[in-house]
């Protein structure tokens, strides 16, 4: 049985961010992923070059029923407290429009930079390894593993959302909830493009890669950014955008 004061589950960009932090506060910290290698979402994130941040973050931007959360959450750590990390690792980034922040070269220099401050933290990652149980004790959590036994005062569930399942994504943070009694909300794709029915695509096929700005409009939210006509339907900032206020049956 090793015992730590932190165990994260999940080694996304949340999991590492989490951890990282703990360590920094001095805490033992744990992290554990089934994946074979850690971060990978952030790896094809910005189309390989990570969109790691935003010169405008605001809390009006997050889509919450509680939107006084992040309120608190992005004023205890703001894009500039990143923007001085990825400075100080010298990764070279550009803004692209609208704020959005990308690194030059590549996405990986992201996940080095999360690693890099785990191990200067002294944080354990372990990959490859599938949690078989979760428990509360009296003076935290249990947890049987793959690789063994693991006890912690706190535990972190950071294993993210549905999308990309061939990048290792699961239901477990939702499984991980409902066992412990809380209640889950139906989950919805969100900040996806838009697949049309076949006789509209074939109508649209010329049209495949042509992009143009639009203000896409639905349920009282307008986005004014590009759309992208795609093989499969409607993709671009504009359509990704509002795909999030969008549900079947709702015109656009
Ligand atoms: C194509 C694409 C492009 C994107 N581009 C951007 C972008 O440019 N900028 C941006 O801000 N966001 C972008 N996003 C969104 C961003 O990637 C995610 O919001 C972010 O990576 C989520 O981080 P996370 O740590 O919550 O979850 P994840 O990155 O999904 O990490 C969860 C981790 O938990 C592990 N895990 C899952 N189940 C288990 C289990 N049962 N046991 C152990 N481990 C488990 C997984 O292997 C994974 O490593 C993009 C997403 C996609 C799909």
């Amino acid at each position: 049985m090793r015992v730590f004061d932190v165990v994260v589950i999940g080694a996304g960009a949340a999991g590492l961010m989490c951890a990282l932090t703990a360590g920094q506060r001095g805490k033992s910290v744990l992290v554990i992923d089934r994946a074979n290698k850690v971060g990978k979402k952030i790896l094809m994130s910005g189309g390989g070059r990570c969109n790691f941040t935003n010169l405008d973050v605001q809390p009006n931007n997050f889509i919450s029923q509680n939107p006084h959360y992040c309120k608190s959450a992005l004023s205890r750590y703001t894009q500039w407290d990143f923007i001085g990390l990825v400075a100080e690792y010298d990764i070279a980034y550009h803004e692209k429009t609208l704020g959005q922040l990308f690194c030059d070269d590549s996405a990986k220099e992201i996940v080095d930079l999360l690693l890099n401050e785990c191990n200067k933290a002294d944080v354990t990652i372990t990959t490859r390894c599938e949690i078989l149980s979760v428990e509360k004790n009296e003076s935290g959590y249990s947890l049987t593993t793959s690789n063994g036994e693991y006890e912690c005062e706190s535990l972190v569930i950071a294993t993210g959302g549905l999308s990309m399942p061939k990048l290792g994504a699961t239901p477990f943070g939702y499984k991980i909830a409902q066992q412990f009694g809380l209640n889950v909300l139906p989950t919805r794709a969100a900040l996806v493009p838009f697949t049309l029915h076949d006789k509209d695509k074939d109508t649209l096929a010329e049209l495949s890669g042509i992009a143009v700005d639009v203000y896409a409009s639905c349920n009282n939210t307008t986005f004014k950014e590009a759309m992208l006509f795609t093989h499969r339907g409607l993709s671009g900032p504009a359509m990704l955008q509002i795909s999030s206020y969008w549900e079947a049956g709702d015109s656009l």
